[in-house]
């Protein structure tokens, strides 16, 4: 498609767009009266109208049922993740038996790591991607230690080339092969935080079996936001969390799958919990621990209602809208923002943007990462003067994720435009 730099352009688009009433179902922060622009739903989802109502639910229910909501309620807490499993499994791409919401996501990973990062003999590496977000950097070292391992040792960074931002896929399958059978564990990100790329998760889960390692993937930034088939990619397990473009709220529960020749297993080691003990028989309270079959083996506690009752209130939209519909326009949005700022560059005969997320779209979600030539601290500050809200990463990097559920096209025409103002004046 060609597209246009104009507001008649933007809006033809968002006319023709099946899923622009969704964008009625979130509340937005307010700008002398007025909806912001919101390009941070890759840090913080909005929230959705109907989470308000959701959680009164659950607190009626507690007033009026005390412990016996645990059955009793509209939703009956005793099984509420369950309803979150097939919401979940769509998302995620896999079988509702796979997934299950529970803790937080550094809870969550340290968890999976208990039982699929078993370091013996010289098989003892980790390969991750240059640069993991910080919460993972510190969960492997400390899982690393937690082996009486030295990190230095264990932990390898996959870095893009020289004068590269994106990390090639082919290098990364070199890299495990390089590694082989001193390989334990792959862990990468699904999409990258700060360069916004997505690996290619059956490529690198395909060549860590070759070399007989597992394979695990952080989707805090891919969740809700690309298509995963994770299941038939054959992915050992993943985590990811639920506020990001899940749209679920600040700290609300988190999210792991595992694939389902793993949660068949009995024997596979984890750190239990009496709610991943067997169903039929948890409340003997007998010693030694049965898991049940399902990821839900590796859930410790009962359900945090409340945060549950936000998640399945958000997924309820992710369901309605269909995660396929949302990829569809999320492509056209994000080829929409990229042709504005390469656009700005030429109006400005400068190049102030560089955009380092893949342009392949089979590499990159919804999230655009920008290196800002000049003033790009001071230009995301004005932005936010004027009600639009993007993201700044240190040192370099402007994050902007128009996301589909509630962005439209004139959103991004209005944030090209006082770009555009920015650099003239
Ligand atoms: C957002 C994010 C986290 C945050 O972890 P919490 O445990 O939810 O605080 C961790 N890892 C990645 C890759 C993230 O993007």
């Amino acid at each position: 498609m060609e597209f246009q730099h104009t507001k008649e352009f933007a809006k033809s688009l968002d006319e023709n767009d099946t899923l622009k009433n969704f964008k009625s179902s979130f509340l937005f922060p307010q700008h002398k009266g007025k909806n912001v622009i919101y390009f941070c739903g890759n840090s913080l989802g909005l929230q959705p109208k109907q989470t308000k109502k959701a959680l009164g639910q659950e607190l009626d229910d507690w007033a009026t049922h005390g412990v016996e909501g645990h059955f009793k309620a509209k939703y009956p807490w005793y099984t509420y993740h369950e309803m979150l499993a097939e919401p979940l499994s769509k998302i995620i791409g896999a079988k509702t038996n796979e997934v299950v919401a529970m803790n937080s996501l550094t809870v969550n990973m340290h968890l999976l790591m208990v039982s699929f990062y078993k370091p013996y003999g010289k098989r003892k590496k980790i390969l991750c991607e240059h640069r993991p977000f910080s919460s993972d950097q510190y969960m492997l070292e400390t899982q690393v230690r937690f082996h009486g391992l030295n990190p230095d040792d264990c932990i390898i960074e996959m870095k893009p080339r020289k004068n590269e931002k994106i990390i090639r896929t082919d290098d990364i399958v070199a890299k495990i092969d390089e590694i082989e059978d001193e390989l334990a564990l792959v862990l990468f990100g699904g999409v990258n935080y700060y360069t916004g790329q997505l690996f290619d998760i059956k490529a690198i889960t395909k060549e860590a079996h070759k070399v007989g390692a597992y394979a695990g993937f952080d989707l805090a930034h891919a969740a809700g936001n690309v298509k995963l088939q994770m299941h038939d990619w054959n992915v050992d397990f993943a985590a990811w969390c639920g506020y990001k473009y899940l749209n679920s709220g600040p700290g609300c529960v988190a999210g792991i799958y595992v694939h389902e020749k793993h949660t068949k297993n009995p024997e596979i080691i984890r750190f239990a919990g009496w709610f991943g003990y067997d169903k039929e028989t948890r409340f003997k309270m007998e010693s030694g621990f049965k898991p049940i079959k399902t990821a839900e083996g590796w859930q410790l506690s009962n359900d945090p209602i409340f945060s549950m009752a936000m998640h399945k209130a958000a997924l309820d939209i992710f369901d309605e809208a269909g995660i396929d519909l949302l990829c569809k326009k999320s492509k056209l949005l994000t080829d929409y923002l990229e042709f504005t700022l390469i656009e700005i560059n030429s109006l400005l005969k400068k190049n102030i943007f560089e955009i380092i997320t893949p342009k392949n779209p089979q590499e990159r979600g919804c999230q655009l990462s920008i290196i800002v030539s000049s003033g790009g601290k001071l230009l995301v500050e004005k932005l936010s003067t004027q009600g639009i809200i993007v993201d700044w990463r240190e040192p370099d990097v402007m994050r902007i994720s128009p996301v589909p559920l509630y962005n439209s096209f004139e959103d991004i025409y209005l944030l090209g435009e006082a770009m555009l103002d920015f650099y003239k004046s």
